[in-house]
C-alpha cells in the first residue's frame, strides 16, 4: 500500500534527482509509517527544490547585475577613447540581466510562500502525530531526523531557509 502511493508520487514529481536516489531505498518506507504524510512531504519537497533552484538563479542574477553595472560605469576610465561605446553595450546587457533578476526574484518569492505554507502544514501534521500507532512511539522523531539528515530540512521550528 505504501509503495503504490509513493510510486504514484514519483511519477508526478519526476524532476527531483534527490527523490530518484531514495526511491529504491528501504529507509524511505521506514521514514513513513503512515501513507498520509508521504504525498504531502513529496509535494513540499518538489516545491522546496524548485525554490532552492530559484534562489540560486536570484544569486546569479544579482551578481550579473552588479558586475555589468560596475563594468559599464568604470569602462570609460580604463579606455577613454572607446570605453563609452563598450559601456553602452555592457549597459544593454545590464538591462537584460536586470530583467532576468526581476523575473527570477518574483518566482523565488512566490515559491517561498508556497514552501512556507507547506512547511507549516507539515509541522502541524507532525505535532498531532501522523502514524497509526496507539502506544507512544518515535515515528515523528524518526521522520524529523530522516529529513534533517537526508535533505537538511528542519521540521523543528516554524522558519525555513
Ligand atoms: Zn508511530
Amino acid at each position: 500500500m505504501t509503495s503504490t502511493v509513493l510510486r504514484k508520487e514519483e511519477s508526478t514529481l519526476g524532476g527531483s534527482s534527490q527523490f530518484a536516489q531514495c526511491k529504491t531505498s528501504e529507509r524511505l518506507d521506514q521514514a513513513f509509517p503512515s501513507v498520509r504524510i508521504a504525498p504531502l512531504f513529496y509535494e513540499f519537497l518538489g516545491r522546496y527544490n524548485d525554490w532552492r533552484q530559484a534562489k540560486l538563479q536570484v544569486m546569479i542574477g544579482s551578481i550579473l547585475v552588479l558586475c555589468l553595472g560596475l563594468f559599464a560605469l568604470i569602462m570609460p576610465w580604463f579606455l577613454p577613447k572607446v570605453g563609452v561605446w563598450i559601456s553602452l553595450v555592457i549597459f544593454i546587457l545590464f538591462f537584460f540581466a536586470l530583467r532576468y533578476y526581476i523575473v527570477v526574484n518574483e518566482r523565488a518569492s512566490h515559491l517561498y510562500i508556497n514552501v512556507y505554507v507547506l512547511h507549516h502544514h507539515l509541522i502541524g501534521k507532525l505535532e498531532v502525530g501522523f502514524c497509526d500507532h496507539h502506544e507512544p512511539c518515535h515515528c515523528v522523531e524518526d521522520f524529523r531526523g530522516y529529513v534533517l539528515k537526508n535533505y537538511k530540512i528542519s521540521f523543528e521550528s516554524g522558519s525555513i531557509r
